[in-house]
């Protein structure tokens, strides 16, 4: 199990049950083996068990012990880009597949939840992006517009619509998405794998995989602990934690910690101020802030951290300012729980998929957007391990193109943070 700041998220209590996981036996030999039990590994793995594939997933981690387990729990339909923006980059046929694709993700989410009766606590009422520049009414009104003509009953916020849904100060607009909601991220992610259990999959957890190589025709996957599975086909589900098991991958992401707090139990005065219709809201800054109300009537805020590891509390301080900020009223309020986890970014602020060769699958990049993506994306990846046709896979399959100057991204992104902070800062 994880240790110290990524163990105190307010997902964590009380603690869950322990998985039927299975230890690996060396010499195992199934249809599929994935690497990393998120929720992109394990929907992965529910969805090929129920095709009647055997199925192996191995985690280096517990369960939820990483970003499934660990985000802020925001169902976000659609990617970063507007639909017209995807048409224009894909061209008619592709774009329409991605804008449709994207477009179908929280009802996935809260479909699964609501057919498979999984005990995830979820809200279906709705995700508001939530304005900070006169730039970003603009944009948020051509993107409420567009999903509008898409038959989505999106709508466009005036500041006095987003102040009153929201209790926030200083938003100058914003637009809300119906199609999105709240689900509790860490027992969505153990509901999976009890399911992908239940289905037939088998799950190790605590087990990093070492090697993958390709041997008399089969994929042969290595443990760090020294043991082996044989496969037809893998599933590389590691995201922003990719290490350097899939030659150049890491290279093609930029990780970025992401960061969080929950306040004490608001009072019920306070809470009734406060997002009252139970929206989520991530703003349109450069430097995202995003929050909602969280278990134990908490509020929950979070945004860019540090790349460096967080050792002492006020490596949150920049979170509990802008909650000041938003909220005056919660001042007073202490911080009970911080924790922080890894996202993936990639360089077109798209989700990249690659198949480096026949049967290994690879996708990663949900540019902190993966809760209704990778739900989406996995049954999708099998669908084409099975058929082979392309066209099942949203997104292209391109090659691993490492990012140019990758080895100095830690300097980099850290002072664009902070040039970005300051923009946001200035800009109205
Ligand atoms: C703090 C935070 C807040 C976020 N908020 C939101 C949000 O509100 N809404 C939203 O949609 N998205 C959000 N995200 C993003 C979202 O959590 C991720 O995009 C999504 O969970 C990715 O799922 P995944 O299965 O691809 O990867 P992960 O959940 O990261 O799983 C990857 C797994 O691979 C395993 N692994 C890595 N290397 C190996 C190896 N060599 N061997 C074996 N196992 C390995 C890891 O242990 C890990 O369990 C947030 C992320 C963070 C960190």
């Amino acid at each position: 199990m994880i240790a110290g700041y990524q163990a105190k998220s307010a997902w964590a209590d009380p603690a869950f049950e322990p998985l039927a996981s299975e230890t690996l036996k060396s010499g195992e030999k199934v249809d599929l083996a994935i690497v990393g039990g998120g929720i992109l590994g394990l929907s992965s793995a529910l969805h090929a068990a129920r095709r009647g594939l055997s199925v192996r997933v191995l985690d280096a981690a517990q369960v939820g012990d990483r970003a499934s387990g660990l985000n802020g729990g925001q169902v976000i339909p659609g990617l970063k880009y507007d639909p017209d923006w995807l048409l224009q980059h894909f061209g008619e046929k592709r774009g329409e597949a991605v804008v449709r694709f994207s477009s179908s993700l929280a009802d996935v989410v809260f479909d699964l939840i609501a057919r498979e009766k999984l005990a995830v606590p979820h809200q279906r009422t709705g995700w508001i992006q939530a304005a900070h520049s006169e730039a970003a009414v603009r944009s948020a009104e051509e993107r409420a517009k567009q999903w509008k003509t898409r038959g989505v009953s999106a709508k466009f916020l005036s500041a006095a619509e987003v102040a009153r849904l929201t209790g926030a100060h200083g938003y100058l607009g914003g637009w809300l998405d119906p199609r999105g909601g709240a689900i509790q991220p860490l027992a969505y992610t153990r509901e999976l794998a009890r399911l992908a259990i239940d289905a037939g999959s088998l799950i190790a957890e605590n087990t990093q995989v070492a090697s993958v190589k390709r041997e008399s025709g089969a994929w042969v996957l290595e443990t760090a602990d020294g043991k082996s599975v044989n496969a037809k086909g893998v599933i590389i589900a590691t995201n922003a934690y990719a290490d350097g098991l899939i030659p150049g991958l890491a290279r093609t992401l930029l990780p970025l910690h992401s960061f969080q707090i929950a306040t004490a139990p608001l009072s019920n005065d306070l809470l009734s101020t406060i997002l009252p219709q139970g929206q989520v809201v991530s703003d349109s800054r450069r430097i995202v802030i995003y929050f909602r109300k969280g278990p134990d009537g908490r509020m929950l805020l979070g945004g860019r951290g540090s790349m460096a590891e967080p050792t002492e509390p006020k490596a949150w301080a920049h979170l509990e300012h802008a909650l000041k900020r938003l909220y005056p009223a919660l001042a007073g309020v202490p911080i009970e729980k911080r924790w922080y986890g890894r996202v993936a970014l990639t360089f077109d602020h798209l989700p990249h998929v690659h198949e480096p060769e026949p049967g290994l699958l690879v996708a990663a990049g949900c540019q902190g957007r993966g809760v209704g993506l990778m739900s989406g994306l996995g049954p999708r990846l099998v669908d084409y391990f099975v058929t082979k046709d392309p066209e099942l896979v949203p997104f292209p399959l391109t090659p691993i193109r490492p990012i140019p100057f990758h080895a100095f991204r830690n300097v980099g992104i850290g002072a664009a943070i902070a040039w970005y902070r300051l923009v946001d800062m200035l800009e109205r």
